[in-house]
């Protein structure tokens, strides 16, 4: 077994990188709790194929930018198992526009559903973890907050605060015995990549030294690898999964 806890709450879940997250650390012995915000359908079809793999699920429905429905459902969680012993703060979103037609509100929304959420997520984790002194959160931030990206500004500083807030997080939270960690996805193919265009597909694969778009699959082994006993002595990392495209 790789995992001491028990638990682990994965925001985002009912599809892409998310539900695969579930699936992966569901099936080394975790009871997950499935976050989803529209996808209730899609959410319980995650959940059914982690029963019927013999694992253990929840579904958990709450707007990840809502921090009092955030603040509500880790309470929730703690009061049905006792504790939570992981966090996956996957949920995100892109509103894709140049910056010189992007209006104020429109790079608030995206800075409010990817990078404030995760702070309330890691904040009420921390709160939890830290009366046990045992936990782990990895924060699901991507290769553009490394990069950036045209057109992208909102998501680029979104992701790009994610991995600094991570690490501030991992300063307060290690005298505690709690770790945080970031992984940054390349492309991988999800929902998130499919609406790109085929020769945007195509000058983006020219990028990347492996070749293709990585796997959820792929991903969800990094975190797994992150939030594991495993990594006992990592905290504060920044784990690029690209598949070489950012060295
Ligand atoms: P996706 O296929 O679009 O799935 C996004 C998931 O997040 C869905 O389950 C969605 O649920 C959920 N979600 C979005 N906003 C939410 C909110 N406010 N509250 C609760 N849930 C919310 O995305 P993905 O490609 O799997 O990406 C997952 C994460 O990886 C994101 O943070 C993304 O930025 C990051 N990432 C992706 C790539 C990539 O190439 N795909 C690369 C780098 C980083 P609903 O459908 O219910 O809204």
């Amino acid at each position: 077994m790789r995992f001491m806890g028990t638990n682990v709450l994965v925001t985002g879940a009912s599809r892409g990188i998310g539900a695969q997250i579930a699936k992966t650390l569901a099936a080394e012995g975790l009871k997950v709790w499935i976050n989803y915000r529209s996808g209730a359908q899609e959410a319980e079809a995650v959940k059914a194929s982690i029963l019927e793999a013999g694992g253990r699920a929840e579904t958990i429905g709450f707007d990840v930018s809502d921090e009092e429905a955030f603040v509500a459902a880790i309470k929730s969680i703690v009061e049905s198992d006792g504790g939570l012993s992981y966090l996956v703060n996957n949920a995100g979103i892109t509103k894709d526009k140049l910056a010189i037609r992007m209006k104020g509100d429109e790079f608030m929304a995206v800075i409010e559903a990817n990078l404030k959420s995760a702070f309330v997520g890691c904040r009420e984790a921390l709160k939890v973890m830290g009366k046990k002194r045992f936990g782990a959160v990895v924060n699901v931030s991507s290769i553009v907050g490394e990069t950036g990206n045209a057109g992208q500004t909102n998501y680029a500083a979104s992701k790009g605060g994610m991995i600094a807030m991570t690490k501030s997080f991992a300063q307060e939270a290690a005298p505690r015995g709690i770790r945080f960690n970031t992984v940054t996805p390349g492309f991988i193919a999800t929902e998130m990549t499919e609406v790109l265009k085929p020769e945007i597909k195509e000058g983006f694969i020219a990028k990347i030294p492996l070749g293709r778009f990585g796997e959820p699959a792929e991903v969800a082994e990094a975190i797994a690898f992150l939030l594991s006993d495993h990594a006992a002595y990592i905290t504060g990392e920044t784990l690029k999964v690209n598949g070489g495209m950012l060295m």
